[in-house]
């Protein structure tokens, strides 16, 4: 059974950085948004952590053969048209609701914990960690039949979260043709509402969810770590966090499959919180996210005013 840590929540909410440090400690092999997988690397050859092309990659590779004898036997408009009927985020009420799995939950969870298990043993890891983020899928992966699955539920202010989503920012594993994805204020308030709420419902299911602010995890990151460890099962010896310094981090090559640029970086990784919204993301813009966002916003413990405008 593949052990899987599920870095989840709204995307821009940090948790590409969290999988790129708990991707240092022993045991553990960050594989990046596995989500894309299926489109971004098997059919789309895009590049690795690592930098080389996803079939050029010798870890993926032997990944592919353990799990499907080669990644040309997976069919992969089957896994596009099995996320379509299960793992969006308006199946969530009905994936929550279940008391037993489809035959169609079944079959899509199958081919990601076939992924875990071989990417598990090629890395020799106790546990793999799957950054794809998406509320539907961690609920779609505690009906796998061979994931123990754990959640760890990455919190962003929304404002900081809304301003970030309002930035352009290229792609390099296209070599610069495409761009990420932007979405206005609003937009990225309701969504932040939508998927954090979808993390508190699959932890009322009896799914280990573990939720971190990750404003909280940036200002310590060695005592996020030993968190995060144990709430893994991963343990730490001296000496396992000596890649953190007070300011940065420094990185190995990872083999992540895809997700935020910052998944190519190798070498040290500066550890400031970025609050760059507080003054860049206009007023009436961080009123409107505050008010959409206001009652989960108290929940888990963040002001309802920021400092700038507070009177
Ligand atoms: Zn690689």
């Amino acid at each position: 059974m593949a052990q899987v840590l599920f870095l989840g929540g709204l995307g821009r909410s940090g948790t590409t950085l969290v999988e790129r440090l708990l991707g240092e400690l022993p045991g553990m092999c960050a594989l990046g948004e596995i989500v894309h997988l299926w489109q971004r690397d098997i059919r789309d050859d895009e590049r690795c952590g690592c930098g080389v092309r996803f079939s050029a990659c010798e870890f993926w590779q032997q990944v592919g053969e353990r799990a499907f004898g080669g990644w040309d036997n997976v069919d992969v408009d089957r896994v596009h048209a099995l996320r379509e009927s299960v793992e969006r985020t308006r199946h969530i009420p009905r994936l929550a609701t279940a008391t037993a799995a489809t035959a169609g939950v079944r079959e899509y969870a199958a081919f990601y914990s076939r992924v875990y298990s071989a990417a598990a043993e090629v890395a020799g890891a106790r546990v793999v960690i799957d950054s794809s983020k998406h509320s539907a899928l961690a609920h779609v992966l505690r009906w796998g039949e061979d994931i123990d699955l754990r959640v760890v539920h990455v919190v962003r202010d929304p404002r900081g979260v809304a301003y970030s989503w309002t930035k352009t920012v290229v792609r390099p594993e296209t070599d610069g043709a495409d761009e990420m994805t932007r979405y206005s204020p609003g937009r990225s308030a309701l969504l932040w509402n939508a998927h954090n709420a979808a993390f508190g419902l699959l932890a009322r299911r009896g799914v280990p969810v573990r939720r971190i602010r990750y404003e909280e995890f940036l200002a310590d990151p060695r005592a996020g770590l030993i968190r995060l460890a144990d709430f893994a099962g991963v343990p730490l010896h001296p000496g396992d966090l000596d890649f953190l310094r007070p300011d940065h981090a420094t990185l190995r090559a990872g083999h992540s499959a895809a997700g935020n640029p910052m998944r190519f970086t190798v070498g040290g990784l500066p550890l400031r919180h970025d609050d760059a919204w507080v003054h860049a993301l206009p007023r009436s813009q961080r009123r409107l996210v505050g008010a959409v966002c206001g009652p989960m916003l108290r929940a888990y413990g963040y002001p309802i005013t920021v400092a700038s405008e507070a009177r």
